[in-house]
Formats: C-alpha cells, structure tokens, sequence
C-alpha cells in the first residue's frame, strides 16, 4: 500500500490499516500514510489480527497463515505449485487466498499483472547495473580527446523484462541486439531501435503461438544453432543480459562457459533468469563474481527491491486494481465472484477449498 493507493482503497469504502515502518525502504513514512488517513498498527501481528483483508508481497510464512479465518482474504505472492503446506493451511483456515503471479495473461488483467510490473523494473535496472559495472560510457561520441565507440548490448529473451532492458539500453545510446526464440516478437524489438538476432535455420524460430504465447523447449538443433550465434557474438559484444525463461522449468543454459571466456575483459553480464538456476555458466545467485578473464557477472534476483519506490508504487497499484475488481459495489465488501475470469485464475483456496490449478481462462 502507498498512500496513493490507501486513498483509492477508501473510496471503495474500506478502512486501511498499515504495518508501523512497512513504507520506510521505500521513502513512505508513518506520517505519510497517516496523512492519507490510514490507520498505523504497531505490529504485522496486530494487523493480521485486526485486518479482514490482508496485502502482502512475500510468500506467506506458515506462522503467518495461521492467523487466517474464513472471513479473512489474502491478497499475496504464494508460489502456489511449490507451496503445498501453504495451500493445505489456508484450506484449513477456510480462508480465501489470490496470489498476485496467478493474474491471468489476458488484456483486461493487464492493470492487476504484478509478475510484469516487476518484470518491468527487473529489465530496467539490470542495464543500470550493466552501466555501473562497465568502464566505458553507452553511447558513442565524438571528443576532443578522441572517437569513443558505443557499446554492444545482447538481450537475450525478449518478454517483459528483455524488453524494458533493451529499451533502457537504446535509450543509454548502445547497438542493442536481442535474440527470442519466439520470433514474433522480431517486429517489437526491432520497433525500439534495437537489431532482432537471426538463426542460419532452416526451420522458423519456435513458433510461440503454440505455447500461449510462452516459449517452449527448444530442439537440439535449434539449440546448437543459437549456440553457434552466440559464440560468433561473444567476442563483439560488451554487456550481455539474460532473461530466458521457460514457465515451471529451470532456466535454460545459453551463455556458456567458453562463450564467458571469449568475453573482452572489462565486459559484463547480469542473468537475470539467477533466480531459475541461470542462463549463464559461471552465474552465483544473489553474488557479483569477476571470471579469470575480467568479466563481470551479476547473478542478483532482487532488481525490483533495488528500486523499493519503484516497485512499491507499481505493486501497490496492481493490488488497488484487483481490490477495484473485487468491490463491484464500492460498499468495503469483497465479492469474490469465482464466474470472474481473472478472480477465478487468481485464487488459490476459496471457502475451504483448494482451487489451484485454475481452469483455463474463458476470455483472451
Ligand atoms: P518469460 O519471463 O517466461 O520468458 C522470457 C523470455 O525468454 C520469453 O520471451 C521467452 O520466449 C524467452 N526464451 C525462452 N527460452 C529461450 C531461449 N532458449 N533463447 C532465447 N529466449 C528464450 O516471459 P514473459 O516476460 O513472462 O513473457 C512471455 C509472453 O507473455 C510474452 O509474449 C509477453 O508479451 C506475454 N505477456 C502477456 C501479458 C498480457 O497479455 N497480459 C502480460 C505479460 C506478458
């Protein structure tokens, strides 16, 4: 919650209530809050007492859910394929639980896909941390002391995040280059001044569509002939950054070792698929590692907390438009309507039950 979005929850006809300091990272104090009439509870405790609908951004703990009661909702990440003992407590409390990265991918829960949101900002700050570790400026110029050439960015994985990178990174000046496996999105990266990778293939890029619009495993041949690209690239290119992912799998592994090795000193990598095991041999979770040959690789998976301001305010924003969704009648009555699309793929236990994995969505 921000004191933005309190002020749009309470025109819904709700009370807000907000964890003493839970705004503090994020530059929005008590009295911030309070100024926007929302109620500061000591503890995170007293509010899981006292609140009937709980907002959260991490995965619940177990102790947590213990507080939950048939008439409370919780509104959170949840990782519900991996989170079994989640899903049984919260069906035994009989409460009711969304979870913010079951947003359907449709149009009109565009406003409510937190998942992108940070995906957003993850894209953005990973060329600003790119920026940061490279010795050398972005864009080329002309000086009085002499030439300076542009740098050369690979994005590797045009989604969410490889588009709000490659974005950053054109806007900064560099030749951006960027590879997908889905080739529908040539057109999009090519629209944002950057130069979309091809495969000597013979067959297409996967054809995305197939999948939901969600890439697929690639085939061995495909694979050896993004690999081949890839090491013809490595030599040239300054700042690489990755974001290939394939929904409930571990990242595949793109940027190999001796493609690492080909790197020009002083080169950077950030994987920001870290968080699913790395597409880039060499990559620590969570670590900053220099290689023998001086390149840099990011390994972080908490872009979005980088920029708490940022994220807070985006998230806080999905979480109001879900909570629009939910109170039809603006009365501080949740209407957890499951004939709704986006509420029905969102939630995750309702009234006792558990009710993940949704039914596909009726409506694209
Ligand atoms: P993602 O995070 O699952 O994956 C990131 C990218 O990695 C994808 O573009 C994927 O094609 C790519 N990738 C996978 N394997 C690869 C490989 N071997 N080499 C190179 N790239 C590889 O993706 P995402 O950001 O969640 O987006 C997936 C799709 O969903 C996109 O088409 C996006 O536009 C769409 N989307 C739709 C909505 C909506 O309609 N509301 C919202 C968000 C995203």
């Amino acid at each position: 919650m921000t004191p933005d979005s309190a002020r749009q929850l309470q025109k819904l006809g709700y009370e807000c209530l907000i964890e003493s300091g839970a705004g503090s990272r994020a530059e929005f104090s008590d009295a911030d809050y309070e100024a926007a009439g929302v109620k500061v509870v000591g503890s995170a405790a007293d509010l899981w007492g006292e609140a009937d609908i709980i907002a959260k951004v991490r995965i619940p703990t177990l102790d947590e859910l213990e507080h939950l009661t048939p008439e409370k909702t919780l509104i959170t990440f949840f990782n519900p394929g991996g989170n079994q003992e989640g899903l049984d407590i919260a069906k035994a409390k009989g409460a009711n639980v969304i979870a913010m990265e079951m947003v359907p991918r449709i149009s009109r829960a565009q406003k409510m896909d937190a998942l992108s949101s940070m995906a957003n900002i993850a894209g953005y700050r990973a060329v600003i941390e790119a920026s940061n570790n490279f010795g050398r400026f972005f864009t080329g110029q002309i000086t009085a002391a002499g030439k300076v050439p542009p740098a050369k960015v690979l994005v590797v994985g045009a989604g969410v995040a490889g588009l709000a990178a490659i974005g950053t990174s054109t806007a900064l000046g560099a030749v951006t280059y960027a590879f997908d496996v889905r080739p529908e999105v040539a057109e999009q990266v090519e629209s944002m001044g950057a130069e979309f990778v091809y495969l000597d293939f013979e067959e297409e890029q996967q054809d995305g569509a197939a999948t939901g619009g969600y890439a697929s495993v690639s085939s061995p041949e495909f694979r050896e002939a993004q690999l081949a690209k890839f090491r013809e690239l490595a030599p040239e290119v300054d700042i690489v950054i990755t974001t290939a992912l394939i929904p409930n799998r571990e990242a595949p592994k793109l940027w190999l070792e001796d493609m690492v090795k080909a790197m020009k000193p002083g080169s950077v990598i950030i994987d920001l698929a870290a968080e699913k095991g790395g597409n880039v041999e060499g990559t620590v979770k969570d670590e900053k590692v220099v290689t023998d040959n001086g390149v840099t690789i990011v390994g972080y998976t908490d872009f979005p907390s980088r920029m708490a301001t940022q994220s807070s305010t985006l998230y806080a924003t999905n979480i109001r438009h879900m909570m629009t969704d939910l109170t039809p009648d603006k009365d501080g009555k949740i209407n957890h309507n499951m004939d709704d699309d986006v509420i029905r793929g969102a939630t995750v236990t309702h009234q006792g039950e558990i009710t993940f994995p949704p039914p596909p969505p009726k409506v694209q």
